[in-house]
Protein backbone atom coordinates (compact mmCIF):
# COMPACT_ATOMS: atom_id res chain seq x y z
CA UNK A 1 0.00 0.00 0.00
CA UNK A 2 1.23 3.87 -0.86
CA UNK A 3 4.16 2.71 -2.99
CA UNK A 4 4.22 6.49 -4.03
CA UNK A 5 4.13 7.79 -0.76
CA UNK A 6 6.50 5.35 0.85
CA UNK A 7 9.26 6.27 -2.05
CA UNK A 8 8.76 9.94 -1.28
CA UNK A 9 9.48 9.31 2.30
CA UNK A 10 12.64 7.72 1.14
CA UNK A 11 13.62 10.78 -1.00
CA UNK A 12 12.96 12.88 1.63
CA UNK A 13 15.04 10.62 4.10
CA UNK A 14 18.08 11.15 2.10
CA UNK A 15 17.41 14.98 1.44
CA UNK A 16 17.97 15.49 4.84
CA UNK A 17 20.72 13.06 5.19
CA UNK A 18 22.68 14.93 2.66
CA UNK A 19 21.30 18.34 4.03
CA UNK A 20 23.56 17.67 7.16
CA UNK A 21 20.47 17.80 9.69
CA UNK A 22 21.54 14.38 10.65
CA UNK A 23 23.92 12.25 11.34
CA UNK A 24 24.41 8.59 10.48
CA UNK A 25 20.54 6.83 11.49
CA UNK A 26 19.47 9.83 13.67
CA UNK A 27 15.96 11.71 13.35
CA UNK A 28 12.92 9.99 11.45
CA UNK A 29 10.29 11.47 8.86
CA UNK A 30 6.52 10.33 8.74
CA UNK A 31 3.62 11.12 6.60
CA UNK A 32 -0.09 11.28 6.96
CA UNK A 33 -1.78 8.49 4.11
CA UNK A 34 -5.16 7.23 3.97
CA UNK A 35 -8.61 8.56 2.46
CA UNK A 36 -9.42 9.79 5.73
CA UNK A 37 -5.45 10.60 7.27
CA UNK A 38 -5.61 7.77 9.87
CA UNK A 39 -2.58 6.31 8.92
CA UNK A 40 1.21 7.54 8.84
CA UNK A 41 4.45 5.95 6.85
CA UNK A 42 7.09 6.32 9.40
CA UNK A 43 10.84 5.41 8.71
CA UNK A 44 12.37 2.52 10.13
CA UNK A 45 14.59 2.27 13.34
CA UNK A 46 18.42 2.20 12.63
CA UNK A 47 18.36 2.00 9.06
CA UNK A 48 20.86 4.46 7.23
CA UNK A 49 18.98 6.79 5.11
CA UNK A 50 20.49 5.93 2.01
CA UNK A 51 19.88 2.13 2.55
CA UNK A 52 16.02 2.43 2.77
CA UNK A 53 14.17 0.84 0.46
CA UNK A 54 10.16 0.78 0.45
CA UNK A 55 9.60 -2.62 2.46
CA UNK A 56 11.46 -0.44 5.23
CA UNK A 57 8.70 1.62 5.36
CA UNK A 58 5.76 1.16 8.54
CA UNK A 59 2.43 2.03 8.16
CA UNK A 60 0.65 2.62 11.60
CA UNK A 61 -2.62 3.66 12.51
CA UNK A 62 -3.74 6.10 14.94
CA UNK A 63 -4.22 3.58 17.41
CA UNK A 64 -0.07 2.45 17.42
CA UNK A 65 -1.40 -0.69 15.61
CA UNK A 66 1.03 -1.84 12.94
CA UNK A 67 -0.60 -2.17 9.28
CA UNK A 68 2.09 -2.78 7.09
CA UNK A 69 5.75 -3.34 7.35
CA UNK A 70 8.12 -6.02 9.08
CA UNK A 71 10.38 -3.28 10.07
CA UNK A 72 10.53 -2.02 14.03
CA UNK A 73 9.48 1.40 13.03
CA UNK A 74 11.41 5.01 14.60
CA UNK A 75 11.52 4.99 18.33
CA UNK A 76 9.54 8.31 18.10
CA UNK A 77 6.59 6.42 16.16
CA UNK A 78 4.50 7.89 19.02
CA UNK A 79 5.15 11.13 18.90
CA UNK A 80 4.71 11.44 15.11
CA UNK A 81 1.17 10.01 15.84
CA UNK A 82 0.21 12.35 19.22
CA UNK A 83 1.27 15.22 16.43
CA UNK A 84 -1.49 13.92 13.66
CA UNK A 85 -4.26 13.45 16.42
CA UNK A 86 -3.56 16.40 17.65
CA UNK A 87 -3.04 18.92 14.76
CA UNK A 88 -5.38 17.96 11.65
CA UNK A 89 -3.35 20.88 9.59
CA UNK A 90 -0.32 18.44 9.86
CA UNK A 91 0.73 16.08 7.02
CA UNK A 92 4.39 15.58 7.95
CA UNK A 93 6.61 15.53 10.32
CA UNK A 94 10.70 15.71 10.37
CA UNK A 95 12.37 15.05 13.42
CA UNK A 96 16.21 15.82 12.94
CA UNK A 97 19.25 16.49 15.60
CA UNK A 98 20.87 19.37 13.47
CA UNK A 99 23.67 21.23 15.35
CA UNK A 100 22.84 24.77 16.40
CA UNK A 101 18.84 23.54 17.06
CA UNK A 102 20.27 20.97 19.39
CA UNK A 103 22.77 23.68 21.02
CA UNK A 104 19.84 26.04 21.82
CA UNK A 105 17.74 23.13 23.08
CA UNK A 106 20.24 22.08 25.95
CA UNK A 107 20.38 25.65 26.73
CA UNK A 108 16.43 25.42 27.72
CA UNK A 109 15.82 28.69 25.55
CA UNK A 110 13.52 29.06 22.96
CA UNK A 111 14.04 30.92 19.68
CA UNK A 112 12.59 33.86 19.85
CA UNK A 113 10.95 35.57 16.38
CA UNK A 114 14.32 37.19 15.77
CA UNK A 115 13.79 37.33 11.59
CA UNK A 116 11.15 36.45 9.27
CA UNK A 117 11.35 32.40 8.79
CA UNK A 118 10.75 32.36 12.40
CA UNK A 119 7.55 34.76 12.44
CA UNK A 120 6.00 32.92 9.72
CA UNK A 121 6.21 29.71 11.77
CA UNK A 122 3.32 31.44 13.87
CA UNK A 123 5.84 32.63 17.01
CA UNK A 124 8.90 31.74 18.67
CA UNK A 125 9.70 28.42 18.86
CA UNK A 126 9.63 26.74 21.93
CA UNK A 127 11.39 24.16 24.12
CA UNK A 128 10.18 21.04 25.33
CA UNK A 129 10.72 19.47 28.44
CA UNK A 130 13.36 16.78 28.38
CA UNK A 131 12.33 12.92 28.44
CA UNK A 132 14.16 9.54 27.38
CA UNK A 133 13.95 8.94 23.61
CA UNK A 134 11.21 6.88 22.43
CA UNK A 135 8.99 7.93 25.95
CA UNK A 136 5.40 8.69 25.62
CA UNK A 137 6.61 11.19 28.36
CA UNK A 138 8.51 13.04 25.25
CA UNK A 139 5.53 12.90 22.89
CA UNK A 140 3.42 14.75 25.04
CA UNK A 141 5.89 17.18 25.97
CA UNK A 142 6.73 18.06 22.32
CA UNK A 143 2.83 18.13 21.35
CA UNK A 144 2.66 20.72 24.67
CA UNK A 145 5.33 22.54 23.32
CA UNK A 146 4.64 22.79 19.76
CA UNK A 147 1.42 24.38 19.74
CA UNK A 148 -0.46 25.40 16.95
CA UNK A 149 3.00 26.46 15.50
CA UNK A 150 5.27 24.42 12.88
CA UNK A 151 8.39 23.45 15.02
CA UNK A 152 9.40 22.92 17.92
CA UNK A 153 12.81 22.58 19.98
CA UNK A 154 13.67 18.89 21.99
CA UNK A 155 15.49 19.90 25.29
CA UNK A 156 18.80 17.83 24.98
CA UNK A 157 17.75 16.47 21.74
CA UNK A 158 17.03 18.42 18.56
CA UNK A 159 14.29 19.84 16.75
CA UNK A 160 10.84 19.07 14.79
CA UNK A 161 9.10 20.72 12.03
CA UNK A 162 5.49 19.37 11.59
CA UNK A 163 3.75 20.73 8.35
CA UNK A 164 1.64 19.78 5.45
CA UNK A 165 4.11 18.50 3.14
CA UNK A 166 7.35 17.24 3.44
CA UNK A 167 8.69 19.58 1.12
CA UNK A 168 7.41 22.59 3.47
CA UNK A 169 8.42 20.74 6.55
CA UNK A 170 12.21 19.88 5.49
CA UNK A 171 11.89 24.26 4.55
CA UNK A 172 11.20 24.58 8.41
CA UNK A 173 13.83 22.50 9.65
CA UNK A 174 16.58 23.99 7.30
CA UNK A 175 15.05 27.59 8.78
CA UNK A 176 15.07 26.67 12.14
CA UNK A 177 18.35 25.47 11.70
CA UNK A 178 19.63 28.70 9.85
CA UNK A 179 17.79 30.87 12.46
CA UNK A 180 19.30 28.94 15.36
CA UNK A 181 22.93 29.63 14.02
CA UNK A 182 21.79 33.28 13.26
CA UNK A 183 20.28 33.69 16.66
CA UNK A 184 23.54 32.13 18.53
CA UNK A 185 25.99 33.93 16.83
CA UNK A 186 23.81 37.35 17.61
CA UNK A 187 23.75 36.62 21.28
CA UNK A 188 27.72 36.42 20.57
CA UNK A 189 28.41 39.44 20.07
CA UNK A 190 25.94 41.52 22.03
CA UNK A 191 22.25 41.93 22.79
CA UNK A 192 19.19 40.59 21.13
CA UNK A 193 16.20 42.41 19.95
CA UNK A 194 13.02 39.65 18.85
CA UNK A 195 11.10 41.70 16.31
CA UNK A 196 7.71 42.87 18.77
CA UNK A 197 4.52 40.75 18.90
CA UNK A 198 2.68 44.05 16.86
CA UNK A 199 5.38 44.19 13.98
CA UNK A 200 5.37 40.37 13.73
CA UNK A 201 1.86 40.22 12.70
CA UNK A 202 1.99 43.03 10.85
CA UNK A 203 4.90 40.88 8.99
CA UNK A 204 2.63 38.03 8.66
CA UNK A 205 -0.09 39.79 6.99
CA UNK A 206 1.85 41.87 4.35
CA UNK A 207 3.73 38.52 3.50
CA UNK A 208 0.33 36.87 3.21
CA UNK A 209 -0.74 39.11 0.74
CA UNK A 210 2.01 40.91 -1.06
CA UNK A 211 5.08 38.12 -1.28
CA UNK A 212 6.15 35.65 -4.11
CA UNK A 213 4.26 35.74 -7.51
CA UNK A 214 0.60 35.96 -8.14
ZN1 LIG B 1 15.82 12.05 18.04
Amino acid sequence: MFEAEKKELIEYGIKVFKSGLVHGTGGNLSMRVGENGDMYLITPSGIDYEQIVPDDIVLIDMNGKVIEGKRRPSIEHGMHREIYKKRKDVNAIIHTHSLYSTALSITRQPLPQIESSVVLMRGQIEVADYARHGSMELAMNVVNALGDRKAVLMANHGQLAADESLAKALKTCVSVEHCAQIYILARSVGQVYPISPEKCDELREYIKTSYGQK
